[in-house]
């Protein structure tokens, strides 16, 4: 049987929105293909083996919750999950999970949080918050997506050249309500602010991730199996079709 192993980042801090249905959907994804799926979550204090680990996943949070964790993430996790990351670890993360993997996250109160500096962005919080239902066109594995989400930040998040945009934005805000750019990748590391959740929404991207981590175990010759997908294919359809 094949094994993949995830790592749940902080879910007690940063879970919201319904976050932790990524974790459910790619789980669910690898059961009905009979890959399982370990989840182990990373609390503060955790030691993590990360070479251990096919894949990793971080929601998003309050700025309260943010700094629950942010030193913990930098001072405990930060070698061992930043040497992931350049090794090809297959990571999700959302919104405040997402700020905190770029270099730092200055709230809209002015408090500096640290962050993991694995991907070239920084975060500026600012006064209104940027709300509401989003579409972002992806490339992924070769094939344009387009992704539908839910966005509530009130951080804009700006890009350095370490990092490719994953798409661009088609309704909603993006990463900052000025450029367009909807969420960042770096190797397999892929950050964006769409929660919904997200994976349930769009099990193309689901099963991307579910493929990248296993190659990355258990060689490229790996074919995911085709899996049904109507229902959600549907309801991804349904909302396209309200929002653009
Ligand atoms: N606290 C962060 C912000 O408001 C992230 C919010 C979130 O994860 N939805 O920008």
């Amino acid at each position: 049987m094949l094994t993949l192993a995830l790592a749940h980042l902080y879910p007690a801090e940063m879970s919201i929105y319904g976050d932790r249905g990524n974790v459910i959907a790619l789980q669910r994804r690898c059961a009905w293909r009979g890959i399982e799926l370990s989840v182990t979550a990373v609390e503060p204090g955790s030691a993590v083996e990360w070479s251990n680990f096919d894949l990793a996943f971080f929601g998003g949070g309050q700025d309260s919750g943010q700094a629950l964790i942010a030193n913990d993430l930098l001072e405990r996790q930060g070698p061992g999950l930043r040497a992931a990351i350049d090794d090809g670890l297959v990571l999700l993360a959302i919104c405040g999970g997402y700020q905190l993997l770029g270099h730092y996250f200055l709230t809209h109160t002015g408090e500096r949080l640290p962050g993991l500096g694995a991907l070239d962005v920084h975060t500026l919080g600012g006064k209104q918050r940027l709300i509401g239902n989003s579409v972002v066109e992806a490339e992924l594995g070769g094939a344009v997506v387009r992704l539908v989400g839910f966005e509530n930040h009130s951080g804009r998040t700006y890009h350095g050249p370490g990092v490719r945009p994953l798409g661009r934005v088609l309704v909603g805000h993006g990463d900052n309500g000025e450029d367009g750019v909807g969420g960042a990748v770096y190797r397999h590391t892929f950050g964006c602010y769409l929660h919904g959740a997200l994976l349930p929404k769009n099990p193309q991207f689901t099963d991307h991730l579910i493929s990248l981590a296993l190659a990355r175990r258990y060689g490229s010759a790996t074919v995911l199996a085709p899996l049904d997908a109507t229902l959600e294919l549907q309801a991804q359809q349904t909302m396209l079709g309200r929002l653009l």
